[in-house]
C-alpha cells in the first residue's frame, strides 16, 4: 500500500484545494504501462505523416485554449498569468519542431559503406522504445515534462508520465488536450502520487526512462532504473553563472541577469543565479543592476513583477542561502531578509559572498542574484565552471562572447542574452556533472527517444569472400596488399 491514498493540490497564494485525485500504486503503474504497450503499437504503426498532423492539433489545443491552461499553471504553481504564458508559448514550439521534423531525422538513412564492404548498403535509422516513462518537476509543470513528452511522441513512443505532486492538474490537462486529437489509443496517460509511485514508473520495465527533477533524486531514479537495464535521460538542477566581461553591453547585461534570475520566482533550473563581472565595469554593472530591480516586485502580474514562490521548502532554502551568506560578510545591496514575506520573495542581490558558500554552490531556486567582481574574464570563466552543476549559462561581450561561451562547462550558453536557448528548438538542452546527462529538444532530443538501428544489406557477392571459411590465400593476400597500400597514404 502507498504511503498516501490521495494527491490534493493547492495553491500557494491562498492555500485554496485546486484538485484531488488518487495516488497510483505499483500495481496501477504495471496496469498503465501495459495498455501503453498497446497503444505504442498502434502508434507507431500510424506513421511520421499522421503522428504530424496530430501532434499539431495537439499544439492547436495548447495555443486555442491558453489562456485556460495559463490560468491553471499559475493556480497550482502560484506563477504570474505572463510567466505562464510563456511556458505555454516556448512549449508550443517545441511541440511543433518535434513534430515536423521526426521523419527527417530519424528515418531510415543510407550510409556510406566504406572500403572493405563496397558491395554492401549501409543504413541507419532510430526505431521508437516502445513505452517512454516521464517524471517531472512543478516549476515548469508544462514546458519541463513536454520536452520529453514532445519528442517521445513524435519518434512513436508512448507515455506514462508521473507528474510532480505539486502540479497534477496541469498534467491532467495535458492528457486530456492530447486526447480530444488522438481518441483512438492512451498514448499519453498521468499516473498520480509522490515519490513512491515515480518509483513505481522507474522500476515497471518502461523501455526507457526521463526524469527531471533535483539531482538527488537523480540517483534515486538511476539506480532504480539500473535493476531492468532501463536507460535513462536524467535532467537535473543548475547553479547557472552569466559571465559579464569589460566589453561588455552592461545595461543589457543588467537587464538579463535580473529577468534570467527573478522571472518565475527564480525557480528555473536555468535561471541565472551567480554573476561575475570584470573589476573595471563591476561598479557601473552593479549600479544598473540595484537601478532596474528596484523596479520589480513579487506578487505583481504584469511586466514588472512575478508570482509567488511554489512550495514553502523552497522558501526555507533561500532563506538558509540568504542568512548564510550575510553572516559569513556578504551584503544585500537589492532587498534582504525583509524580501522574503512568505509566499512571496522580492528580488534580492548579495554581493561578496564567499566562495565556498551554499549561495554559491548550491541550487538556490529563489529571485536572488550573487554578484562578484574578478579581475579577467579568465578568472570568471575559472569560477563559473567552479561548482558541481553545469547546465546553462550565458556570457556578456560584444568582441568574445563566443570564446567565452566554448569554454564554460555547460551544456547550453545563451551569448549577449539569458536563456534564449530554451526558445530556439532545434538546439539540444541537458547538462553536465551534477546537472544530469541526455538530451531533450532538437534533433539530439528526438534520437534520445529512438534506438538506433543499423543494417548492412549485402547486395551482390563481393570479388574478394574473406568472411567464410571457403576464403582462399590469395583473396586473403590481395585484403592485406590493399589494405597496406591504403594505409600508407594520408
Ligand atoms: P524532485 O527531485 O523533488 O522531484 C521530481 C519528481 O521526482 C517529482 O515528480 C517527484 O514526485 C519524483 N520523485 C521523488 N522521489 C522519487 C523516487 N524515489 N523515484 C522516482 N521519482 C521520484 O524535484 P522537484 O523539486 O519537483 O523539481 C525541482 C528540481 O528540478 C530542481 O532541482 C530543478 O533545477 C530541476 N529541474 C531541472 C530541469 C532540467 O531540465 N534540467 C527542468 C526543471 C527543473
Amino acid at each position: 500500500m502507498p504511503e498516501h491514498t490521495s494527491l490534493i493540490s493547492h495553491e500557494p497564494v491562498s492555500g485554496a484545494v485546486v484538485a484531488e485525485f488518487a495516488v497510483d500504486d505499483a500495481a496501477a503503474v504495471s496496469a498503465a504501462v501495459e495498455r501503453a504497450r498497446l497503444a505504442a503499437g498502434w502508434w507507431q504503426r500510424l506513421g511520421f505523416a499522421e503522428r504530424r498532423n496530430r501532434l499539431r492539433g495537439f499544439a492547436a489545443q495548447l495555443a486555442g485554449r491558453m489562456s485556460e491552461l495559463a490560468a491553471l499553471i499559475a493556480q497550482e504553481t502560484g506563477k504570474s498569468t505572463d510567466d505562464a504564458r510563456i511556458e505555454i508559448i516556448i512549449t508550443i514550439d517545441q511541440l511543433r519542431w518535434a513534430a515536423g521534423h521526426a521523419e527527417r531525422v530519424l528515418r531510415r538513412h543510407v550510409l556510406a559503406p566504406g572500403f572493405l564492404l563496397p558491395n554492401t548498403v549501409a543504413s541507419v535509422e532510430y526505431q521508437p522504445y516502445g513505452v517512454v516513462g516521464v517524471i517531472g518537476p512543478w516549476n515548469y509543470p508544462v514546458f519541463t515534462p513536454m520536452g520529453s513528452i514532445a519528442y517521445a511522441l513524435a519518434a512513436g513512443n508512448a507515455v506514462v508520465f508521473k507528474p510532480s505532486e505539486h502540479t497534477p492538474a496541469v498534467a491532467r490537462w495535458l492528457a486530456d488536450a492530447l486526447s480530444t486529437v488522438v481518441p483512438e489509443h492512451p498514448v499519453l496517460q498521468v499516473v498520480f502520487g509522490y515519490g513512491e509511485t515515480g518509483a513505481a514508473l522507474a522500476s515497471s520495465g518502461v523501455d526507457k526512462l526521463a526524469f527531471t527533477g533535483s539531482t538527488a533524486t537523480g540517483k534515486r531514479v538511476m539506480a532504480a532504473c539500473a535493476q531492468n537495464l532501463t536507460p535513462v535521460v536524467i535532467e537535473c538542477g543548475g547553479k547557472d553563472p552569466m559571465v559579464v566581461a569589460a566589453d561588455a553591453d552592461l545595461d543589457a547585461a543588467a537587464e538579463a541577469a535580473l529577468w534570467g534570475g527573478c522571472f518565475n520566482s527564480g525557480q528555473s533550473c536555468v535561471g541565472i543565479e551567480r554573476v561575475y563581472v570584470v573589476g573595471s565595469v563591476y561598479e557601473q554593472f552593479v549600479a544598473r543592476l540595484v537601478e532596474l530591480a528596484g523596479e520589480v516586485r513579487a506578487g505583481v502580474d504584469g511586466p514588472a513583477g512575478y508570482g509567488a514562490m511554489t512550495t514553502p521548502e523552497q522558501i526555507d532554502v533561500v532563506r538558509r542561502h540568504l542568512s548564510d551568506a550575510l553572516s559569513r560578510g556578504a551584503r544585500a545591496v537589492v532587498g534582504g531578509p525583509e524580501s522574503i514575506r512568505p509566499p512571496y520573495i522580492d528580488p534580492i542581490v548579495l554581493v561578496d559572498v564567499p566562495e565556498d558558500a551554499a549561495a554559491i554552490q548550491e541550487e538556490t531556486f529563489g529571485p536572488t542574484l550573487t554578484v562578484s567582481r574578478v579581475s579577467t574574464v579568465d578568472e570568471a570563466v575559472q569560477k563559473a565552471n567552479g561548482t558541481p552543476y553545469g547546465l546553462g549559462a550565458s556570457v556578456f561581450s560584444r568582441t568574445e562572447g563566443e570564446t567565452l561561451a566554448r569554454r564554460l562547462r555547460a551544456g547550453m550558453v545563451s551569448v549577449n542574452a539569458a536563456l534564449t536557448f530554451t526558445g530556439v528548438p532545434s538546439l539540444p538542452f541537458g547538462g553536465v556533472g551534477n546537472s544530469g546527462f541526455g538530451r531533450i529538444h532538437g534533433a539530439d532530443g528526438l534520437r534520445e527517444f529512438a534506438r538506433t538501428h543499423a543494417v548492412a544489406n549485402q547486395r551482390v557477392r563481393p570479388p574478394l569472400r574473406i568472411l567464410t571459411f571457403r576464403r582462399t590465400d590469395r583473396a586473403m593476400r590481395t585484403l592485406v596488399a590493399g589494405v597496406r597500400l591504403l594505409g600508407g597514404r594520408r
